[in-house]
């Protein structure tokens, strides 16, 4: 067995070379700052994009010291023969995706909204209709370059000395160190996605579909809208060379609609990847009207930034609309639907099934041991509104831990902290901190996504 990679990953290009070595040149001047700065007040950071996080009216990040990670955002290298990528975290998919696709590849799960960045999708989360055979995004990556909070900068991959810290830069939220570089595969492209919209009637029949399509491994792309209890979506798609016509979804059509009355499509694979950017069943502008004259300069990024912008007119902290993603071992996926269909009753749902690539360190072992499932399935809610008192975060917070489920933590949390820990491994986050930021600068995962986000310290 080879052994494990301790240097990092080097573009094999004249030109890869000259921006690598501006790579190196930008990561000094934050590790420099880093070694250098005395105060351990939180910092968080200043990237070029919106953030793609549920807007919170009192988040602490807007009042942080900030360290300036605005230009690390350049592809250093496309390497067609070895099929991967190296890029700083800052790169939106749009931008790489524009880059990659005339090479004839495009990055494994490329999240739905543009701007969404390579960075954000590791340290955050990502997944898309690609999930079904390659989970997210961060199981495609191969290395991770680091700096820490007190400016050392290490090389991490899954078999090196820093495997574990690797492991836990997903779904860490910033929490354990700043990424500066990614190595990733990509995968062959074609130019245009054919769609089948398959329409089922019944949770049993969706479900076998699902499952049947995971077996044969037979699409290169499956998700689908919920559009009620009894009529339910399922988009498979493949890449294809050529397309007796094409349809657009970035104006004044809504793809999640259009899923419930056509049963084929095809699409550009550019226009496919953003088909849910002016939302993915929650769409802005709403009406017609609106669409016709904002909708061609409203997509996600323009819609995020004014609701963070505008966020102590436009939100409201103590009654959010609910917008999560839910994650359920397939064999409770039924269960869930049907005690959501009475308890929560929003539809339509997003539904992305998700591989089960790998054990993430940064769960539990005892969630990990509650299921032998293969495959999870992503439930999405977008904007629903909450009725009377019940908090409907802590209702789903509370029955996700009855299904062995779990959400992500980029809207709003309420666990208690021991629930929390119970979920998310609060050793393996300790004993990547202990190396990475023992200051506790960038703060713990509890208390950035449970108590900064909401306004508390
Ligand atoms: C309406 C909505 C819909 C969404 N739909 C999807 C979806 O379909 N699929 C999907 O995968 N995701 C979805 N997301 C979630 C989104 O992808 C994640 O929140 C993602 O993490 C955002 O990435 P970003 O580039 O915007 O990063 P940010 O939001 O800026 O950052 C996300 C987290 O990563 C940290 N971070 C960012 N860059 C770095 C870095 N260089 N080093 C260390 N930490 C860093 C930040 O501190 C933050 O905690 C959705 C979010 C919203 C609000």
């Amino acid at each position: 067995m080879e052994p494990a990679r301790t240097e990092p990953l080097c573009p094999r290009t004249p030109e890869g070379a000259r921006r690598n070595e501006r790579h190196a040149l930008k990561v000094d001047r934050i590790a420099t700052q880093l070694r250098r700065r005395k105060s351990t007040a939180p910092l968080s950071r200043k990237k070029r994009t919106v953030s793609h996080q549920v807007p919170k009216v009192r988040d602490r990040k807007h009042s942080d010291e900030k360290i300036d990670l605005l230009d690390l955002d350049e592809v250093i290298e496309i390497d067609t023969q070895k099929r991967i990528c190296i890029a700083e975290p800052g790169v939106p998919f749009c931008e790489l995706v524009e880059q990659t696709l005339p090479l004839g590849f495009v990055p494994i799960v490329v999240p739905e909204l543009k701007t969404i960045t390579i960075g954000g999708a590791v340290a955050g989360c990502s997944i898309e209709s690609m999930s079904y055979k390659y989970g997210g995004f961060h199981d495609t990556c191969l290395e991770y370059e680091i700096i820490t909070a007190r400016g050392d900068v290490l090389t991490c991959t899954p078999e090196n000395e820093h495997a574990l810290i690797f492991q836990m830069m997903h779904g860490s939220f910033g929490t354990v160190g700043i990424l500066s570089r990614l190595v990733f595969r990509l995968v062959p492209a074609k130019p245009f996605v054919h769609l089948h919209h398959e329409h089922h009637r019944s949770i049993d029949s969706y479900l076998e579909s699902i499952w049947a399509h995971y077996e044969r491994q037979d699409v290169d792309f499956m998700d689908g809208i919920i559009h009620s209890p009894t009529y339910l979506s399922l988009c498979v798609g493949v890449f294809t060379d050529s397309a007796p016509y094409t349809s657009r979804y970035d104006w004044l059509k809504i793809y999640y609609q259009s899923t419930a009355k056509r049963r084929e499509d095809y699409l550009e694979t550019p226009y496919y990847f953003y088909r849910y950017d002016q939302g993915v069943t929650n769409v802005h502008p709403k009406s017609f009207l609106g669409r016709l004259l904002l909708g061609k300069f409203l997509g996600s990024s323009e819609i995020l930034t004014i609701a963070e912008k505008l966020r102590w007119l436009v939100l409201d902290d103590k009654r959010p609309d609910v917008t999560v993603d839910t994650f359920l071992p397939f064999s409770r996926l039924k269960e869930f639907l049907l005690w959501y269909a009475e308890d929560f009753g929003h539809f339509p749902l997003w539904v992305v099934p998700y591989r089960r690539v790998h054990d993430y360190e940064w769960l539990t072992d005892r969630f990990w041991k509650g299921m032998d499932d293969e495959l999870l399935i992503d439930i999405a809610i977008y904007g629903m509104k909450q009725r009377g008192q019940t908090n409907y975060y802590r209702l789903m917070e509370q029955k996700l831990q009855e299904l062995n489920g779990v959400k992500t933590l980029i809207s709003y949390n309420y666990y208690p902290e021991d629930e929390f820990w119970q979920i998310f491994h609060r050793k393996n986050f300790e004993a990547v901190k202990a190396i990475t930021d023992p200051d506790n600068i960038f703060r713990d995962l509890y208390q950035k996504t449970c108590k900064a986000a909401m306004g508390q310290d």
